[in-house]
């Protein structure tokens, strides 16, 4: 009897209480480019590309104000400028535990400026690539579901790094730009019955979110990282027509900003910088 009643006093709450860990993800609105950044309660930070180039400082800021001086997974999806432009001021500002890119190479400014960076800073490198698992948290994985290894593409875009995380019953499938190759190939890749929130694909370029992809990963909700009257007219009619008849439900940073959702695993709930109209 003793035992029982010090058992209750040493563990109050119900078992699963004990390891369960919540999820925050942030889609910063940084214009007409991609920032991702996620937390968990049990105090891990993701960092999923980091605008473009003038981005830095307002991430930085963003990132700072949290009271963020780590971050234990950073990720480059793919060597174009709107996602790793900025992505020194995040080595200067932060310790970087590790950092994953896809295996390509790319001769650019920006490009030279990351690979100088990791250099630099001494961090572990991992290739971002299909089948690498990253565990947060005992109800939360973080997979990378492309690029497909050694598999060489046209597009720059197609070897964006595409990431499906589980949390408890929740799942979120992050597009970076892959175009419509890759993700015709991954949708072998999803795992589970259906994914409940899509970061959709190059800023909702008709270059993806195919009706395919839709219909497999079956999101309750999207979200379209996109700048204010970008000049390639982005998201596409095409897109958001796909979304609707889908009837998914879409978020935009060109009109709600910076874009939170709060997942404890059960259920998902959306903040947005601006009212919703
Ligand atoms: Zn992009």
């Amino acid at each position: 009897m003793l035992i029982i009643i010090s058992i209750l006093v040493l563990f109050p709450q119900p078992a699963e209480a004990l390891w369960k860990t919540n999820l925050e993800m942030h889609v910063i609105d940084v214009g007409q480019a991609d920032c991702i950044y996620i937390e968990t309660s049990n105090g891990k930070h993701v960092l999923i590309d980091s605008g473009d180039e003038h981005d830095g400082k307002k991430v930085v800021s963003y990132l700072q104000k949290r009271g963020i001086n780590r971050i234990d997974y950073l990720i480059a999806t793919h060597p174009h400028h709107d996602h790793i432009g900025s992505m020194d001021d995040i080595f200067q500002s932060f310790d970087v535990g590790k950092v994953y890119l896809p295996d390509i190479m790319y001769h650019t400014t920006y490009y030279k400026r990351l690979v100088q960076s990791i250099a630099n800073s001494g961090v572990d490198q991992y290739v971002a690539k299909a089948g690498v698992k990253v565990k947060l948290a005992r109800n939360i994985t973080m997979e990378f579901i492309a690029p497909p290894e050694k598999k060489r593409y046209k597009s720059l875009n197609d070897y964006s790094a595409v990431l499906q995380i589980h949390h408890g019953k929740k799942s979120f499938l992050l597009m970076a730009d892959a175009g419509v190759k890759s993700e015709n190939e991954l949708l072998s890749r999803i795992d589970g019955e259906k994914v409940d929130v899509l970061k959709v694909a190059h800023h909702g370029a008709n270059t993806g979110t195919g009706h395919a992809l839709l219909k497999k990963a079956n999101p309750d909700y999207a979200i379209i990282s996109v700048g204010r009257k970008n000049k390639y007219g982005y998201p596409s009619k095409d897109v958001l027509k796909r979304l609707n008849a889908h009837k998914i439900q879409v978020y935009r940073t060109d009109k709600l900003g910076t874009i939170i959702t709060k997942s404890d695993g059960k259920s998902v709930k959306f903040f947005t910088e601006f009212p919703q109209s």
